[in-house]
């Protein structure tokens, strides 16, 4: 997945519309670009509502498992 795609693909996320098997390469494109680990926080800032979502995905994969974690230690704020 390229950067531009990831981009477009945050709000469909956070909505919740998106299909597993496009979360999955967002999520390891989450991972491992540190650009798109900064876009992320700023939306995530804007949209407490993710923490709720991340809670209510059944079953969690382990590639979510790592961004809730990633989350709620505050790794992608560390600039700020
Ligand atoms: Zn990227």
């Amino acid at each position: 997945m390229k950067c531009k795609e990831f981009r477009d693909l945050i709000s469909e996320f956070l909505d919740g519309e998106m299909v597993i098997s496009i979360r999955d390469e967002f999520l390891i494109h989450l991972l491992s670009c540190e650009e798109c680990k900064k876009e992320f926080s700023v939306y995530l800032k804007e949209n407490i509502m993710l923490r709720k979502f991340l809670q209510d995905v059944d079953p969690p994969s382990g590639m979510l498992l790592s961004v809730i974690n990633m989350i709620t230690k505050g790794k992608i704020n560390k600039e700020e």
